[in-house]
């Protein structure tokens, strides 16, 4: 039976900005999405049955059809009947490192991994383009989890352009074991308290979505400038995540206060970021929290930016 090892990286975001709300009940937005070095191990096996199943030993991940791998995985039998019918069903087993429910797309970036492996295991031949269309249909971070790197996204997330990479930017990542932030939790929330401010004509909104590109943190990026990007970091959803989880704040303020050149929370949280001058820095400012937060419960990694998303480490 075929089998291929994927490399499945986390992404942090930028710049996260709400700027909207849709008819879809999603949210319009800007944001800047970067993958990086911190990824989870897909083993993929093509499987003589006619169905699909999720091997995982973390324990929040599920392992029936709700896993977003599952779902994929389900997304190319009914795309590609023939195919599936031909080559049968997969085994997917998940090696967890990205921290769970922790706003770094770890479900998405799997998922995109079983489309990418699935494309080479069934002779597909797709796409990167028609491998994003996939992904959209199975939630708004997975298109850009395909191919990584560094990218504006708009609309729900999924509508990309691609940015000139950004490797070797050291990050130190932090994240509590035991808190969890729901994303459909920050974002109703964010609702209910700043959707006064959305954008409401068609006009304004494509507007602001165009402003990105010649904006502050897009120009410190083409200047792969560590310092500046790090001076120009911004998440809307720090303002429901960081009083609502006291722990976060904290977090994000000890970050502030080790030296670092910036730091914010990733997407919905509750992990926070924080970008350094170099690893020496980076693994300085690591075990400068620890002494400073010294809870088990607390999950340090460091790690970099990097230019690639989905890469099949090996195949059999
Ligand atoms: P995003 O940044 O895209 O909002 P996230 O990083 O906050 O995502 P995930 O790690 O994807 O969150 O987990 C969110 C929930 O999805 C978890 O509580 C988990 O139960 C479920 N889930 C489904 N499939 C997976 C998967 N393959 N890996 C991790 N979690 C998964």
């Amino acid at each position: 039976m075929r089998s291929y090892t994927l490399i499945a990286p986390a992404k942090i975001n930028l710049h996260l900005e709400i700027i909207s709300d849709r008819p879809d009940g999603y949210h319009e937005l800007v944001m800047i999405l970067q993958s990086i070095d911190l990824a989870d191990e897909i083993y993929l096996q093509a499987s003589d049955t006619e169905t699909i199943r999720i091997r995982c030993d973390h324990p929040e991940v599920p392992l029936d059809k709700s896993n977003l791998a599952y779902k994929a995985a389900e997304l190319m039998a009914v795309e590609f009947p023939q195919a599936f019918a031909k080559y049968g069903g997969v085994n997917i087993t998940i090696n967890k490192r990205i921290p769970v429910a922790a706003g770094l797309a770890g479900g998405s970036t799997n998922a995109a991994a079983v489309l990418v492996g699935i494309d080479l295991l069934w002779n597909l031949g797709l796409t990167q383009s028609e491998l994003e269309e996939l992904g959209a249909q199975l939630g708004s971070d997975v298109p850009f989890c395909v191919a990584g790197g560094t990218a504006i996204a708009t609309g729900r997330g999924e509508q990309l352009a691609p940015l000139p990479s950004l490797d070797n930017i050291y990050i130190v990542l932090g994240k509590y074991r035991s808190l969890a932030v729901s994303t459909a939790w920050a974002y109703k929330t964010y609702r209910q308290e700043f959707g006064d401010s959305y954008l409401r004509d068609t006009d304004s909104l494509s507007a602001r979505a165009a402003a990105i590109h010649s904006g502050p943190i897009v120009k410190a990026i083409l200047h792969k400038d560590a310092r500046e990007i790090a001076q120009k970091l911004h998440n809307d959803l720090e303002r429901v995540v960081l009083p609502a989880y006291p722990q976060v704040l904290q977090l994000r303020q000890t970050f502030a206060s080790a030296g670092v050149l910036g730091t914010m929370m990733s997407g919905s949280g509750p992990s926070v970021f924080a970008i350094c001058e170099s690893l020496q820095q980076a693994e300085q400012v690591q075990l400068r929290v620890r002494e400073i937060l010294p809870d088990e419960d607390l999950e340090l990694f460091v790690t970099r930016m990097t230019s690639h998303g989905i890469q099949v480490a090996s195949s059999v």
